[in-house]
């Protein structure tokens, strides 16, 4: 996406940049040894999401992500992993259900729990992008129906 677009987009400089940020540098990129895998895409964009979880305790032990996608999409997916590491099912279905609300445009007081996922509130400004922001939380929720039960070894080193 063009920096003209993304201006467009959010109108505070802080949050481009935390976008920016998240799209040319994703935090938790590429995959796990083990883990629940699913394998999601958003074919009104075009974005790609494959999603390792590695849950322990009822707890996100480990994520990572690959694919590809938009920007908004991988900086989506970076702001994630990031915030649900080390919560359980609970914390992270709430906070996908917050994330949710946030960019369909539910005003909301507790957009500071969801860390810089909340630098996405522009996105319900335009409902094209919309999916493209929810994509990972989504393969996020798949793979914790799947939980502990599906874990597979992924490579054999
Ligand atoms: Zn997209």
């Amino acid at each position: 996406m063009a920096l003209s677009k993304l201006n467009e987009l959010y109108g505070s400089k802080y949050e481009q940049m935390a976008i920016r940020d998240h799209a040319d540098h994703p935090r938790h990129a590429g995959g796990l040894h083990t883990g629940c895998v699913v394998d999601l895409n958003n074919p009104t964009c075009g974005d790609v999401i494959r999603l390792t979880v590695d849950i322990e305790a009822d707890k996100i032990a480990d994520i990572a992500f690959s694919g590809h996608g938009c920007t908004i999409s991988t900086a989506s997916s970076s702001m994630m992993t990031e915030v649900v590491m080390g919560k359980t099912k609970k914390e992270v279905l709430k906070l996908a259900e917050l994330f949710s609300k946030m960019v369909t445009g539910e005003k909301l007081a507790d957009i500071d729990m969801l860390g810089d996922a909340q630098f996405l509130k522009g996105v319900a400004k335009f409902p094209q992008r919309v999916k493209c922001s929810t994509l990972p939380w989504n393969a996020l929720k798949k793979a914790l129906e799947m939980g502990e039960a599906e874990v597979k070894t992924l490579h054999d080193n």
